[in-house]
């Protein structure tokens, strides 16, 4: 369960990306965020694993409050949160299997990860997550070499590898063939099987009424919707795509 309550974020100059949104996430749900470009859904995902640091409120993960922990704490909290770019962040010039291992050194200490001397255990377990996203052919091929659809899996199953609590994706399908995106899509709903609360900040529409078991609508750093996509009518779509068409 993540409960979030009263978050704010104001950025350096003056941007309130977000006000006072509050809500509670159950285990194993698929979450959608929709909203108009600028209206604060990557900083609510940042600061859900804290490559933003909230103004305020309270993010509770299993209980714990992660909106302000630091040094150690926060390592180990983050951990148990996998997170999905658009732009993939692969390092290029390293196999699949290295870019999937990577996942572990939240893990590990500084010495071991630097080495790159992971376990056996850990090997196998990159491998399993390569063979869940349908990449097991793939392995030794240096990310340079990968389709974005591909890179896309690696870093899923780079996320995957950090056995997340919860698994926040941003714009994940924005990078890569629309074709591909129903696989993508499928793959990460998949997680909620295993208990794996995923979040997905998704700009087209069809697919968060498609995938989302909830949807949640920002309108100007502000929650203003938060329900299942058949409440989500077009009166509602029209409330939170409201605004300036020079914010798009
Ligand atoms: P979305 O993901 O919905 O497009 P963002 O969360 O990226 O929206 O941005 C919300 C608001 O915060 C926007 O007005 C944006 O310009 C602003 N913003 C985002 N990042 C920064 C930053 N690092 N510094 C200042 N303003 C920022």
């Amino acid at each position: 369960m993540i409960e979030v309550q009263h978050l704010s974020k104001v950025f350096a100059d003056g941007t309130k990306a977000l006000d006072d949104v509050s809500l509670s996430i159950p285990d194993g749900q698929f979450v959608c965020v929709i909203g108009l470009s600028g209206a604060g859904k990557s900083t609510f995902m940042r600061c859900l694993n804290r490559l933003n640091d909230p103004t305020a409120g309270k993010i509770l993960i299993e209980g714990q409050d992660i909106a302000f922990a630091q040094g150690r704490n926060l390592r180990k909290l983050r951990r148990r949160i996998g997170f999905v770019f658009q732009s993939f962040n692969l390092v290029e010039r390293l196999s699949a299997l290295e870019n999937v291992l990577s996942g572990r050194l939240g893990y590990y200490g500084r010495l071991q990860g630097v080495l790159g001397l992971y376990s056996a255990a850990d090997k196998q377990l990159a491998l399993d997550a390569l063979k869940r996203v349908g990449l097991e052919e793939k392995t030794n091929t240096t990310a340079s070499n990968l389709s974005g659809g591909q890179k896309q899996r690696v870093a899923i199953a780079r996320a995957l590898v950090q056995e997340p609590k919860l698994m926040l994706a941003d714009e994940p399908t924005a990078s890569i063939d629309p074709k591909l995106s129903g696989v993508i899509m499928d793959l990460l709903k998949s997680f909620t099987n295993d208990g794996i609360t995923v979040i997905v900040n998704i700009h087209v529409l069809e697919l968060a009424r498609e995938y989302a078991e909830r949807i949640l609508g920002f309108n100007k750093g502000k929650l203003i919707f938060d329900g299942t996509p058949s409440q989500l009518t077009d009166a509602e779509v029209e409330r939170i795509y409201a605004g300036s068409v020079a914010d798009l």
